[in-house]
């Protein structure tokens, strides 16, 4: 059997180690400590935010953004449809509904167009929605100006969800602060990673204040154990800090060599009519490539992704359908939804390929052989 190729696999600088044993040397073995300072530090220079608070994962950056806008029980979420099921869990532990809203077909991401309908529609039937989760999915920023333009009309905080889109921007500015507060990911898949972690971001420092209280169980400020709060447990660790300070210094080359794999990927599929790459409007955007997605046109081509994904699958080298999306989803189906089929549509024909930036020639020349298998 021939190597694994994976989608998505770590992929270490080389510093990680260093910064880790100076944990082990010091002995901040613990859910804060220098690295979680300084890693903090370094995604606000990289981003632009002006705060940062370093937690456990993604999904509990979002859980805590959800809590900090007072999103509780009874409430409503207006929420990216096509999306990992981690956006939506947390609108779900605060007792809130989530609203579905579907993608547009120029980004993928949330139809400014489909939100307004939303909003109009919701405050009609007697509820305002609390907050709009926003995802950036695959690394490719959402419309923007429409969406932030929307949001303000209606004077509805926005979360982005960009644990995906690490490295990407929107006329220059980073994805993740846009919105009143931001969420990153640094799961093991992601463009870098602290083997598990998140990030939340604000400009707004009595919001990142509040966030790291709460996310440390939110003790007062007495010599004893004193709550007034329920808390949560949801720092990070210093150790993985440590990771992710090493990680963040190689992080433009991670999206040099997402961009080179997706360029790649262009070539190949050059001159070929039934399938389409998921690009930025290079006008407007820049995307980190985080995962290069397909969109195959079965009567053109003969196959469909399932095919695809087959094909590569017999040479050991890991494809995946897009995200199914979420007012598709077994758990999620009873919760309102505006859609126009997008996202479905987009779910029945993608495929993300293999977007290592561990990947070598060789890997390189084992994808291209399998994918020509189909093609001819
Ligand atoms: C990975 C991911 C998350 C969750 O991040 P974790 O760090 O795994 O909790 C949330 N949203 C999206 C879109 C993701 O891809």
């Amino acid at each position: 059997m021939n190597k694994k190729i994976w989608l998505s696999s770590p992929n270490m600088g080389g510093k990680e180690q260093v910064y880790v044993k100076e944990a082990f040397e010091t002995n901040w073995i613990a859910p804060l400590g220098p690295h979680v300072n300084n890693f903090e530090k370094d995604i606000c220079n990289y981003t632009g935010a002006k705060h940062c608070a370093a937690l456990s994962s993604g999904t509990s950056a979002i859980h805590l953004a959800l809590i900090l806008l007072g999103v509780k029980s009874g409430d409503e979420v207006l929420c990216s449809t096509f999306t990992f099921s981690a956006t939506v869990n947390p609108i779900i532990y605060q007792g809130a509904t989530p609203i579905f809203i579907d993608s547009e077909d120029e980004t993928w991401n949330m139809s400014p167009i489909l939100l307004e309908e939303a909003i109009i529609d919701r405050i009609k039937l007697g509820k305002k929605p609390k907050a709009i989760l926003l995802v950036h999915l695959y690394g490719i920023a959402a419309k923007m100006e429409e969406i932030t333009e929307i949001a303000s009309k209606y004077d509805i905080p926005l979360i982005e969800d960009a644990a995906e889109a690490l490295g990407s921007t929107y006329k220059g500015k980073a994805l993740g602060t846009f919105g009143v507060m931001g969420v990153f990911s640094f799961n093991g898949n992601k463009i870098i990673t602290t083997s598990g972690g998140g990030a939340l971001v604000s400009d707004d420092e009595d919001l990142i204040k509040e966030a790291r209280f709460l996310a440390t169980q939110a003790r007062d400020n007495a010599p004893h154990y004193q709550h007034s709060q329920i808390g949560y447990n949801y720092r990070m660790s210093n150790i993985c800090a440590g990771i992710g300070r090493g990680q963040m210094e190689v992080l433009n080359e991670r999206v040099a060599q997402k961009r080179k794999i997706r360029t790649f990927y262009k070539d190949l599929f050059e001159n070929i009519e039934g399938i389409n790459i998921l690009e930025e409007d290079k006008n407007i955007s820049f995307s980190n490539a985080w995962l290069t997605c397909i969109l195959i046109d079965k009567v053109k081509m003969g196959f469909d992704r399932e095919d695809l994904r087959l094909e590569l699958e017999k040479d050991n080298i890991e494809a995946r359908p897009l995200w199914k999306p979420m007012h598709l989803q077994p758990i999620f189906e009873k919760y309102p939804a505006y859609t126009d089929e997008t996202s479905e549509r987009l779910f029945d024909i993608g495929l993300c390929l293999p977007s290592d930036s561990n990947i070598d020639k060789e890997d390189i020349r084992r994808i291209e052989k399998s994918i020509k298998n189909k093609l001819v």
